[in-house]
């Protein structure tokens, strides 16, 4: 057996990616939200060679593969012609760049494009579809799934910041599993490939290798929201856990951005409902009571007489778009008028890419929205086990 081959096996094998060793391929479970039975994969570059245990077959660009479970393992089909039935399968190309198309076809669904390598076998009562893919083109296609392919080149960079540095602290997050994480926002939303913008490989360069440590050199909690209505929660707030870096702060940035602002129309029925759940007596609260007007992000709903209850349960019952708004009884209803999308924690998006626009550069942007957060690289940082 070659040298060349042996490196394909171990591949294929599904090496698992070391938090420690930098420049390596991580394995994302695809879809890991579904019960995937059957998936159609089409290289989109050629060198790709379908290994199943002892047996290769090479796979041109644009041919079909067709894999489906078969109770607990997988059966194959190349361009139509059945392979047989196999417990395990790996698509492998040792070039970086290669990428695939993968459609689900059961249950049916759409067509994305990954880059790297694949590996298929059935675990959890699915076919598992294990992405093995070179960590920096994995932090790209997060970032195009976060803030999209249009974004400012110093706004990359902040958020593949934030995404790196997750990826050190959470690498093993589904190690018992056989991957290192998901592709849904249980670990980081990936949805494939980042390769038609250009843009966010270049910002993936230029930070490579860099992650994002707080005073005492420890990988931070790499926080953002979509927009923080113009003043940054504390984490000691909503979270209850005080942190140095996650503190509340005013943001001029994002204030006319698209998530500044938001109505929410509630009947008052509802609204005292659930007050009462939380042990307010509402029977003693007049209708002028209930209102309530800040400039500021308060923790607290108040209520007349004293009474309070945090503006996070608010937000998680009713399912508000974040935990800052005002409040104004009218007739049977209660109006909202709110501000911002998001938890407010950490880096506020939208404020971000204005900033980017403005032209601040990286450290700029984590400077602000992360107060005494630092950039080094990956050897400095602490890896705390989470
Ligand atoms: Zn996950
Ligand atoms: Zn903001």
């Amino acid at each position: 057996m070659g040298v060349h081959v042996r490196i394909v096996l171990v591949l294929a094998a599904g090496l698992l990616w070391v938090p420690s060793l930098w420049g390596q391929r991580v394995s994302i479970s695809l879809h890991d939200d579904l019960s995937v039975q059957a998936v159609r994969v089409i290289p989109q570059y050629a060198g790709y060679v379908l290994i199943t245990g002892e047996r290769q077959f090479p796979l041109e660009f644009g041919a079909t593969l067709d894999a489906r479970r078969e109770g607990e393992a997988v059966s194959l089909a190349l361009n139509g012609t059945p392979l047989g039935v196999f417990a395990h399968a790996a698509l492998v190309n040792m070039d970086p760049e290669a990428r695939f198309s993968l459609e689900l076809t059961s249950p049916a669904g759409k067509t994305q494009v990954y880059d790297g390598n694949l590996s298929l076998y059935v675990d959890f009562g699915r076919l598992m579809t294990n992405n093995l893919v070179d960590q920096e083109l994995y932090v790209a296609g997060v970032a195009l799934a976060e803030i999209g392919g249009y974004a400012e080149l110093e706004m990359y960079k902040a958020q593949i910041l934030l995404i790196r540095t997750y990826l050190m602290a959470n690498g093993s997050r589904h190690i018992t599993e056989g991957y290192n994480l998901c592709d849904q926002t249980h670990c980081q939303a990936y949805q494939g490939s980042a390769f038609r913008y250009p843009k966010i490989g270049q910002a993936a360069k230029a930070t490579q290798g860099q992650v994002l440590v707080d005073r005492n050199g420890r990988l931070i909690n790499s926080v953002f929201h979509a927009n923080c209505g113009g003043e940054t929660a504390s984490a000691g707030d909503v979270w209850l856990v005080h942190n140095d870096y996650l503190r509340a702060r005013r943001d001029p940035y994002c204030r006319r951005s698209r998530g500044a602002v938001w109505r929410a129309t509630i009947p008052l029925a509802k609204w005292k409902h659930f007050l009462q759940s939380k042990g307010v007596r509402t029977a003693q609260i007049g209708r002028g009571g209930y209102n309530f007007r800040s400039d500021r992000r308060e923790a607290l709903y108040t209520l007349s007489g004293g009474v309070a209850v945090p503006f996070r349960d608010l937000r998680e019952y009713f399912k508000l778009k974040s935990a800052w708004f005002d409040v104004r009884v009218s007739g049977d209803k209660v109006l909202l008028e709110g501000r911002g999308y998001g938890h407010g924690i950490g880096l506020c998006q939208e404020g971000a890419m204005r900033m980017a626009v403005e032209g601040k550069t990286v450290e700029e942007i984590v400077a602000f929205y992360l107060s005494g957060v630092r950039v080094v690289p990956t050897e400095e940082a602490i890896v705390e086990e989470q």
